[in-house]
């Protein structure tokens, strides 16, 4: 990914006072940054509003094991961000083989895609309509109108659109694709695979999967929490204090200066420089004298909340993915974490397997607010007739409410995000950075580098403009890949 001097920003503010620097959120990116901080010498407080360190990657004890909020895959061909995750993973990880497929109208799809086989459960009819869009939208293409479904269109033909994109997008956003942007799609499926396979196989009749698909990824032992929680012991170790279960409230300023930080208990504490991943449109709403344009251009930034069902079901072999899309219409449910899947000599004396079902709501959707009775009753039914429980009985269940967990990249977005962005950076000492700090659809490798990067710009005045990450989608730094063996 790209971190850019090429961006319509070139941020330079130099640290100024005593230095002294406040990070507001202890995920990937907050617990980065105060790290990055303390290594370099600088005098860190680090503000949790839970009483976990992790964020959305967080890995939580639930019936006697550690589990991840759903799915979480590190993986960077970056050799800055390898390298930091290996200082502080070390040799606590395992390589895992990636198996995941998508499971549509009850049958099972090869993720990344296996041709023939994608092939055969398509069936000729369905291949050949694929077929006749694919050449339809070559031969006469879709206008583009920066909408993801036009995007996908253009690119795969309608039919695979209809197949593969629009049901899990949809469940996802929960907006119809027609008002989803074209930059979700740009971001995270750009050079897939799964379409591509299907019309390369078609074209060439070979077994010709692309190769940048082959996907091998490194798993820290004791779950993905495990990264940010050692970030955090070690920002101890150097001296930084680490508060959990203190929610900031606002950050302070004086004369367009951070000042410092007010938490939710009315406590104020002085900083010459405020690094926030919490919500970005929380943060405006605490700050003074923001313009009308910048509330209004922030009051359209939407997140959309995440739903986790874990069960506990009475059987080891279910299925060998650890995790699974569910693309079928006829579903609320649209991800499927099969944990035992991911390091199997974890647990192999156990004969249960925790599953984590995903869902996706906004606040005021009835989803969002069913009961966890009723949120695991759903979760139940929902996986029975899939078929892939296997007549195994579910034990039990326990739901986690992820609130603001997907920045919503809805058409025009961008546009009302610069607005925001311009307003914040003009604030001397404040460094909005995350998920939804920044407002990014972040991986953790998105947030780890922000992290680093902004202790680049407050330690260093390094200039890096933490606004571009994310959003240029080439590459230009060096790579390197994590093997069994280290880096490579
Ligand atoms: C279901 C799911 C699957 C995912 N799968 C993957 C994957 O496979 N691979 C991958 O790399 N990434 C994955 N991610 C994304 C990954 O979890 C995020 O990119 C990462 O956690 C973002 O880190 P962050 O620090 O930017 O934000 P967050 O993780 O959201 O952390 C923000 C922190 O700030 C705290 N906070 C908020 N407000 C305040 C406040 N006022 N005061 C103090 N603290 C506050 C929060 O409690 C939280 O701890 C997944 C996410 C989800 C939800």
């Amino acid at each position: 990914m790209d971190v850019g001097t090429t961006g319509r920003r070139f941020v330079r503010r130099s640290p100024g006072g005593d230095g002294r620097v406040a990070v507001v959120g202890a995920g990937p990116a907050g617990a980065t940054a105060a790290l990055e901080l303390a290594r370099r010498g600088v005098q860190v407080d680090l503000y949790e509003a839970s009483d976990a360190v992790g964020g959305l990657a967080r890995t939580i004890e639930l019936w006697g094991q550690r589990v991840d909020l759903g799915p979480h895959r590190f993986f960077s061909s970056d050799r800055r961000i390898n390298s930091l995750w290996l200082s502080i993973v070390g040799t606590d990880y395992a390589m895992v083989d990636r198996l995941t497929r998508i499971h549509y109208r009850g049958k099972l799809f090869q993720y990344p895609l296996q041709p023939g086989q994608a092939l055969r459960h398509l069936g000729p009819l369905e291949a050949a309509r694929c077929v006749a869009d694919y050449a339809r939208e070559r031969l006469r293409p879709t206008e583009q109108d920066g909408s993801f479904e036009r995007w996908v269109v253009g690119r795969f033909g309608r039919r695979l659109y209809e197949i593969f994109f629009r049901t899990y997008s949809e469940k996802l956003w929960g907006i119809p694709c027609t008002e989803l942007d074209a930059d979700f799609a740009a971001q995270r499926i750009k050079g897939l695979s799964l379409a591509g396979a299907i019309v390369n196989a078609l074209k060439s009749g070979r077994n010709n999967t692309h190769k940048t698909l082959v996907d091998r990824f490194a798993y820290p032992h004791g779950g993905t929490g495990r990264v940010y929680e050692r970030m955090v012991d070690e920002l101890r170790d150097r001296g930084g204090r680490a508060r959990m279960a203190t929610p900031v409230r606002r950050v302070l300023l004086d004369d367009g200066r951070v000042s410092g930080i007010e938490t939710e208990t009315g406590e104020v504490a002085s900083y010459d420089h405020v690094v926030s991943t919490m919500p970005i449109t929380l943060l405006l709403k605490g700050l003074p004298d923001v313009p009308a344009e910048v509330t209004d251009a922030a009051a359209h930034l939407r997140f959309r909340n995440t739903l986790i069902v874990f069960l506990e079901v009475d059987r080891s072999d279910l299925f060998p993915d650890q995790w699974m899309y569910l693309h079928s219409a006829d579903m609320q449910m649209g991800r499927l974490t099969n944990f035992r899947n991911w390091v199997p000599d974890l647990y192999r004396d156990r004969r249960t397997t925790i599953l984590a079902c995903e869902y996706w709501a906004y606040d005021e959707d009835d989803l969002w607010r069913s009961d966890d009775a009723a949120l695991i009753e759903l979760a139940t039914r929902e996986l029975t007739r899939t078929g892939l429980l296997r007549g195994a009985a579910v034990e039990r269940g326990h739901v986690e409410r992820l609130r603001r967990c997907y920045p919503v990249y809805s058409r025009g977005y961008r546009d009302r995000l610069t607005v925001v962005e311009s307003h914040l950076e003009s604030i001397h000492g404040l460094w909005p950075i995350g998920r939804y700090g920044a407002f990014k659809y972040n991986n953790q490798d998105h947030s780890i580098l922000m992290g680093m990067l902004v202790a680049e710009n407050i330690a260093g005045d390094a200039g890096n403009d933490l606004w571009s990450v994310n959003t240029d989608y080439e590459t230009y730094q060096e790579k390197a890949l994590i093997t069994e063996a280290g880096l490579s």
